[in-house]
């Protein structure tokens, strides 16, 4: 069996509220390495809260979170932080790009932000290596308004994927895309399986989670598994 990457036990968050909202309701998942999730269900389900939870940009009430064997319910701020920029790549809706920066600079600049990175020697070569696995080494040299919307996001995946995260956590990738570039996305994602990438996506989208090797749902906070 492979390493299980993500290891949720008995997740709960409660909101402070009059009264009190439960986002997660006692949740249980293992995400193994390899895995390719998708996680589908109504709005105000509770699917921001796990992508939040599962990104170390939020703290469960109670239950345990181990990241790659790392319990990180109990971690210091700065050591989340820490681990969230070696170990998660973020993918959102709107590519979240740089306007005034070129693909490959998007890409490199990743590691500037992510700090305490490697060396600033061999950057453009790791960016360049990042945006050819996406498929996008030609495209290096433009700005992001030069690009299609699914031409933003293969590079906002290249920049994901920079530092070999153990974990690509997506939210609704496919949201702003049309069907032809929502299927070259799909393409995508499944050469990144097959490299061996983790990958968790959220999409109310059906193309996207028919795609995906395992389908969670969650309702009211409850997963299950389809
Ligand atoms: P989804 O992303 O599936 O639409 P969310 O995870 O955003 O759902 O929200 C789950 C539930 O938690 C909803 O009932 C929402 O209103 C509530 N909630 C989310 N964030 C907060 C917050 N900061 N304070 C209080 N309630 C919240
Ligand atoms: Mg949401």
């Amino acid at each position: 069996m492979p390493d299980p990457v993500i290891s949720l036990d008995r997740v709960t968050r409660v909101f402070p509220a009059e009264p009190p909202v439960r986002a997660l309701a006692e949740v249980s998942l293992a995400v193994r390495r390899g895995d390719h999730l998708a996680v589908v269900g109504p709005s105000g389900s509770g699917k921001s809260t796990l992508l939040n939870t599962l990104g170390l940009l939020d703290r469960p009430t109670s239950g345990s979170y181990l990241l790659d064997g790392v319990e990180t319910t109990a971690l210091k701020d700065g050591a989340r932080t820490r681990l969230r920029g070696e170990r998660i790549g973020f993918v959102f809706q709107s590519f979240h790009l740089l306007a005034h920066r070129t693909a490959l600079e998007n890409v490199m600049l990743a590691e500037v932000y992510r700090g305490r990175g490697p060396s600033r020697a061999g950057r453009r070569e790791r960016a360049e290596r990042a945006l050819a696995r996406v498929r996008m080494e030609h495209r290096a040299g433009f700005q992001p308004n030069r690009l299609s919307g699914g031409e933003r996001q293969r590079v906002a995946i290249a920049r994901a994927l920079l530092g070999e995260p153990s974990l690509l956590l997506c939210d609704e990738p496919t949201g702003n895309l049309d069907g032809h570039n929502t299927g070259l996305l799909l393409d995508l994602f499944d050469d990144l399986r097959d490299q061996g990438h983790t990958i968790v996506i959220i999409t109310h989208e059906d193309e996207v989670s028919e795609r995906a090797g395992r389908r969670i749902r969650i309702t009211d906070g409850e997963l299950w598994e389809e």
